[in-house]
């Protein structure tokens, strides 16, 4: 059988870099779960769909095909064909991705698409829901937390060496804006799975906090 590692937690908790570290260390596939919705809110964006029109948003679900490109250095992430891997990451998408993410209907196409890109691989997926609801059977699910502040000085420093202009107070605000959706939707909301075991990371560095994952995998 093939081995799950769910990696969920909110905005800029440091999810992905762990996952990233722990796919290579273990040649594991990682499947960063947040790029698909923004991926979907890119093409959403790009296309003027009405959010409020379920008609439309249905549309655009069978207009978008999104790929991962195996690639363990970095997410690369195509959407109809096109790489979006830098342009799914800006300011623009990161300030409407969970007002998508939260629709019903996206929801249901992404988890189930992220269930088949797991099953007959090994893989690291990080996300919000994947050890409630994408894949509630993992091997392992971790749930990751950081200090308020350190997620925002991470975010702001990604967010600088892209080159977007933005002050801290814009960058707390948008962690807050997307955690309070992400945890309050109808749908699959963001919330620690009863078996997740917790890893706080604001006082870790990288190679602590793959070591820890590396030791429960192990177990
Ligand atoms: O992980 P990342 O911060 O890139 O995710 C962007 C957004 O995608 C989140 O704020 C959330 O709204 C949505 N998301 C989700 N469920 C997931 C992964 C991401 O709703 N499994």
């Amino acid at each position: 059988k093939n081995f799950v590692i769910a990696i969920d937690g909110f905005s800029s908790c440091g999810k992905s870099t762990v996952a990233k570290a722990l796919a290579k260390e273990l040649n594991f596939v990682f499947i960063d779960s947040g790029a698909m919705y923004r991926a979907v809110t890119l093409y959403i964006q790009q296309n003027k769909v009405n959010i409020e029109n379920e008609q439309g948003v249905l549309d655009a679900l069978d207009n978008i095909h999104i790929d991962f490109v195996p690639n363990p250095e970095k997410v690369q992430i195509l959407l109809n064909g096109e790489d979006v891997s830098d342009a799914i990451r800006t300011m623009e998408v990161s300030e409407y991705v969970s007002e998508v993410s939260a629709l019903k209907p996206v929801r249901k196409a992404m988890v189930h698409q992220q269930q088949n890109l797991g099953k007959k691989r090994n893989i690291v997926m990080d996300g919000r829901d994947i050890g409630t609801t994408v894949f509630p059977n993992a091997d392992l699910k971790i749930f990751m937390t950081a200090s308020p502040q350190v997620r925002a000085e991470r975010r702001f420093a990604e967010l600088g060496a892209k080159g977007e202009v933005l002050t801290m107070e814009e960058v707390k605000e948008n962690l807050s804006h997307r955690d309070h959706i992400d945890s309050t939707r109808e749908e699959s909301p963001l919330r620690q799975a009863e078996d997740a075991i917790v890893l706080d990371n604001s006082e870790l560095n990288q190679e602590e906090q793959l070591q820890f994952v590396i030791n429960l995998v192990k177990e």
